[in-house]
């Protein structure tokens, strides 16, 4: 993959940029940045508890969680994804989170 050199807006080094995301405005990533931003992310996503949404059930397992940065989308844009299992009833749902950056 070929990347651009560029000032990362996070850490403010003239290096690398593996991605640019829409938040506020444009955000330009280097590599350690992009990965530490995804890492706090994944660990909030983590946090969140998820209920069934057929029978309500708070009995659900959550498999695969990732995050990541969605290339296909013009602006990308960070989303944390993963399936949720519920042992109740026997569901499977898929959650996907995207960062639509901040309200204007
Ligand atoms: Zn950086
Ligand atoms: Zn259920």
């Amino acid at each position: 993959m070929d990347f651009e050199k560029d000032t990362c807006s996070i850490c403010g080094k003239y290096t690398d940029i593996t991605a640019k995301v829409l938040n506020e405005r444009e955000t330009l990533y280097c590599m350690e940045c992009q990965d530490k931003e995804l890492k706090r992310m994944l660990d909030n996503f983590n946090q969140i508890k998820f209920y069934c949404i057929k029978c309500g059930s708070s009995n659900v397992t959550k498999s695969d969680p990732k995050t990541g940065i969605s290339l296909t989308d013009i602006p990308n844009a960070i989303y944390a994804n993963a399936l949720i299992t519920c042992k109740d009833c026997d569901h499977r749902f898929f959650v996907n989170m995207e960062d639509h950056g901040k309200i204007n």
